[in-house]
């Protein structure tokens, strides 16, 4: 089967945890795979690129902030190949240009168009593992683009449906998708299984698991994604289309720290939700400041130092 894996920046932050990462990748080529392997820019280097040219300009020109921000993935694909390598793999690096992923020509928030791999299909053709950097492509121009914060998670979604790969995974520093943000909600619960409208809704809410462009692709081509973590094995989360019995209620909860918005979502999420949110948090003394319900998902937008507590409340009114 050919799988594809995308690592985020805390899998590859250190050298111990890129070893670690290849150890992954190089299991599923003894159990037979085809395998193209898709990463981040370590830990927060992506953050420390911006901080840089933000000390000369605070307004860097657009396509100058895109071509710095696409070194930090180049960097962790090129050493990923020479970890693969090391351990006797054969693995080959590849820029998001040199993988055929093509842009609109939205610096900083570039969508994916053309997506033509055909030196990635060359190099699995010769048994080597394709590693490519993430997060990046190439515009109509022929610049270098990038494809939002978190953007990696598209590149890997975007070639594994281009590729017809039989299964992309997405290991990350959590064990799987949660009910809530499980550092900020005592009873988060790990999901099993999430339906890809839930998780879309999740995602634009604004919570950071997967990039919501990624989750829009895989609905569009049907491709289910696996999030697992790169430190503890466990069955992690799939997201897919699930039967309408198999959905829960409210299958989680968010926050949007800039908006200073709580969103519940669920297939039971509507207008009755709301109203019942809102007055239970207003009991507990969080003043609701704007609210809105639809389909599927509720949003209370309350004072920025009762998010955390909105958050908490809302959770174990409606998921416990
Ligand atoms: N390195 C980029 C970021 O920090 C893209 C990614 O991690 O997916 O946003
Ligand atoms: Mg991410």
């Amino acid at each position: 089967m050919l799988i594809v894996q995308k690592f985020g920046g805390s899998s590859l932050a250190s050298l111990e945890r890129l070893r670690r990462a290849a150890g992954i990748c190089l299991e599923a080529v003894r159990r037979g795979h085809r395998l193209v392997v898709v990463v981040s820019a370590a830990g927060d280097s992506t953050d420390e690129l911006l901080e840089l040219a933000r000390q000369i300009d605070p307004q860097p020109p657009a396509r100058e902030l895109d071509a710095l921000m696409a070194t930090g993935e180049q960097r962790s694909a090129a050493l990923m190949a020479i970890m693969l390598s090391s351990l006797g793999a054969e693995a080959q690096s590849f820029s998001g240009w040199q993988a055929g992923i093509y842009t609109s020509a939205l610096h900083g928030q570039a969508r994916i168009g053309l997506v033509s791999p055909q030196r990635l299909t060359e190099a699995l053709e010769e048994g080597r593992i394709a590693v490519v950097a993430g997060f990046q492509g190439l515009s109509p121009q022929g610049d270098i683009t990038t494809l939002g914060r978190g953007g990696s998670d598209t590149s890997a979604v975007a070639l594994a449906a281009a590729l017809g790969a039989g299964r992309c995974e997405i290991y990350t520093d959590v064990a799987g998708i949660y009910t809530a943000d499980p550092r900020l909600v005592t009873g988060a619960k790990l999901l099993k299984e999430i339906d890809f409208r839930d998780m879309l809704l999740l995602a634009q809410a604004g919570s950071q698991v997967l990039h919501p462009d990624s989750v829009r692709l895989a609905m569009a081509s049907g491709m289910e994604l696996r999030l697992l973590s790169s430190f503890e094995r466990g069955p992690g989360s799939v997201v897919r289309f699930l039967e309408e019995e198999r959905r829960p209620a409210y299958a989680g909860v968010t926050r949007d720290a800039e908006r200073s918005v709580v969103t519940a979502v669920g297939r039971a999420a509507g207008r009755r939700t709301l109203a019942e949110l809102a007055d239970l948090l207003e009991k507990a003394g969080v003043a609701v400041l704007d609210r809105s319900a639809e389909e599927g998902c509720v949003s209370c937008k309350v004072a920025p130092e009762q998010l955390l507590p909105a958050l908490e409340l809302v959770h174990s009114a409606l998921i416990g």
